[in-house]
């Protein structure tokens, strides 16, 4: 119905009997996404969830048992604790009164947001796997500006924390440092901690790590009923550092590159109004497309980098790998023929001239190999805009139709990025970070799994000791490209 991208739609028809309940449940099967989701929900109140398989391929990666059983675990969970439960208003009264009673309470992280959409995007699927780990429940603070672009996640609750929670605007409690510099002072007694504690892992905070992943340090949370946790990182990685975390993920995720992949397309539905912005832009210009190839162009540094310089740089990645085709510059009328290809290229990018120069580039001269090139740009936002609702909305649109491609080429270091490619299932092509006026070879370079890049990864060992290196220490984690400081996962250490 949607696109040429419904294959594996109809491939599940034909693996089918004739008879229609078997067609019924491969169609349930593919909504659900082979068990990732529950049903149950009212499906008017998110289309998204119910169309979105037919838009994309189905994914290559299934969800192993053990995570789906873990799932259906944590939705009793947030059931049973989530907001408006009588678990939930006993355990705030609780927290008002900076009571910890122990056992007896549900235990929380309040997710708190930094950063742009896709930095607070992987923080969330982090502190998720967090959660899931820690038998706490996830809430998600979200401001104004982030209001109506996802379904709920859970069945009958919700993930936001209410807004007339009394910790809504809590900025007075203990924070994680003070806490560690107290213990070191003097052994802090389970008793002594707070109900309540502030935890940064933002990549701005000079020692953001101080050992969170390790034992000790765990064994001290674990007392904690309420964490408010802002970060703007894809901290899976040093998670999977800790040996016991490390025994849980590895039964989770056999296939250590589908972390984001798995938890964002279980946690990220856009809402109906978000659907309709995509749904309807893609059956506009891109279903029809024998290949859709997103083009997200990131500009760090607008001041000191020329545009020529970056389309230069596109230019030079898409056609040196074949993305894009080549221009007939000796041939300017192209002969027409009925079976020509269509490709389509999404360009999303802060500024207009990239969509348009490319555009206008595949509409004056034909293509050496008669393919035909439509190129649609659906913003240009000129710059990043903080506390704007609809802003948002428009980048989260982008991000969920980039990861609707067959090819993608983002820019290393984006975050933005790196949702699409994790959504999508996709291993982009990393345009190389430009900064100036300069040229830099290769321009791209294909990344080696689609599992977004933890740009702070600890630094220490447990017992204090400097990491050398990541790779042989800790099997499964390996350098990123786009930021060799980073690290990021892959399923086989070997890659
Ligand atoms: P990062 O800074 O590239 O890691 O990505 P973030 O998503 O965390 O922050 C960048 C923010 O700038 C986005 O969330 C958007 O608000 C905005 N932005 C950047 N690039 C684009 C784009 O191509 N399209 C749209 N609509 N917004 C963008």
């Amino acid at each position: 119905m949607y696109s040429k991208c419904t294959g594996h739609k109809n491939a599940s028809l034909t693996s089918s009997t004739n008879d229609s309940s078997s067609i019924l449940i491969h169609n349930e099967k593919d909504k659900l996404l082979d068990g990732l989701l529950v049903s149950g929900f009212d499906e008017a109140s998110c289309i998204s969830r119910v169309q979105s398989h037919s838009f994309r391929k189905a994914s290559l990666h299934k969800p192993a048992r053990y995570l789906i059983s873990k799932l259906r675990d944590y939705e009793e969970l947030h059931g049973k604790c989530g907001p408006y439960s009588r678990a939930y208003k006993r355990n705030v009264k609780h927290l008002q009164s900076k009571k910890n009673i122990g056992a007896a309470m549900c235990k929380y992280i309040v997710w708190d947001p930094s950063n742009g959409l896709g930095n607070q995007m992987i923080s969330i699927v982090s502190s998720f796997l967090y959660a899931i780990l820690t038998e706490r429940v996830l809430l998600v603070r979200f401001g104004a500006d982030m209001n109506g672009l996802f379904c709920e996640p859970f069945l009958n609750s919700t993930w936001e924390l209410p807004k007339n929670t009394p910790f809504w605007n809590e900025r007075r409690v203990e924070t994680y440092q003070t806490m560690l510099k107290k213990d070191k002072a003097n052994n802090i007694s389970k008793e002594a901690l707070p109900s309540t504690l502030f935890l940064n892992l933002q990549h701005t905070i000079d020692d953001p790590e101080k050992l969170f992943h390790c034992d000790y340090n765990q064994d001290l949370l674990r007392h904690i009923p309420l964490l408010i946790l802002q970060s703007d990182q894809y901290f899976v990685p040093s998670l999977f550092m800790n040996p016991s975390f490390n025994l849980e993920i590895n039964k989770m995720f056999p296939e250590k590159d589908t972390i984001f992949h798995h938890l964002s397309r279980y946690l990220f539905h856009p809402s109906n109004e978000a659907w309709g912005l995509i749904s309807r832009f893609y059956q506009t210009y891109l279903a029809e497309a024998d290949e859709k190839i997103g083009l997200q162009i990131r500009v760090f540094s607008p001041n000191t980098t020329p545009k020529q310089a970056i389309m230069d740089l596109v230019l030079n990645c898409t056609i040196s790998n074949n993305l894009l085709p080549e221009l007939d510059t000796k041939n300017p009328a192209s002969s027409y023929t009925r079976n020509k290809t269509l490709n389509a290229v999404l360009v999303a990018s802060l500024y207009p001239e990239y969509g348009e120069s490319l555009r206008a580039m595949y509409l004056n001269k034909p293509s050496i190999s008669g393919e035909l090139i439509g190129v649609y740009q659906p913003s240009h936002e000129e710059k990043q805009k903080f506390h704007d609702n609809m802003h948002n909305m428009k980048a989260w649109t982008e991000i969920y139709l980039l990861s609707l491609s067959d090819v993608l080429v983002t820019t290393s270091l984006s975050t933005f990025g790196y949702v699409a490619q994790g959504l999508g299932g996709l291993k982009p092509w990393l345009l190389y970070k430009l900064i100036s006026n300069d040229t830099h070879f290769p321009a791209c370079e294909r990344d080696f799994s689609f599992e977004p890049c933890n740009h702070i990864p600890p630094k220490h060992y447990c017992n204090g000791k400097t990491i050398k290196d990541y790779a042989s220490s800790f099997p499964f984690l390996k350098g990123c490209i786009d930021y060799s400081i980073g690290v990021k996962l892959v399923n086989d250490s070997a890659t």
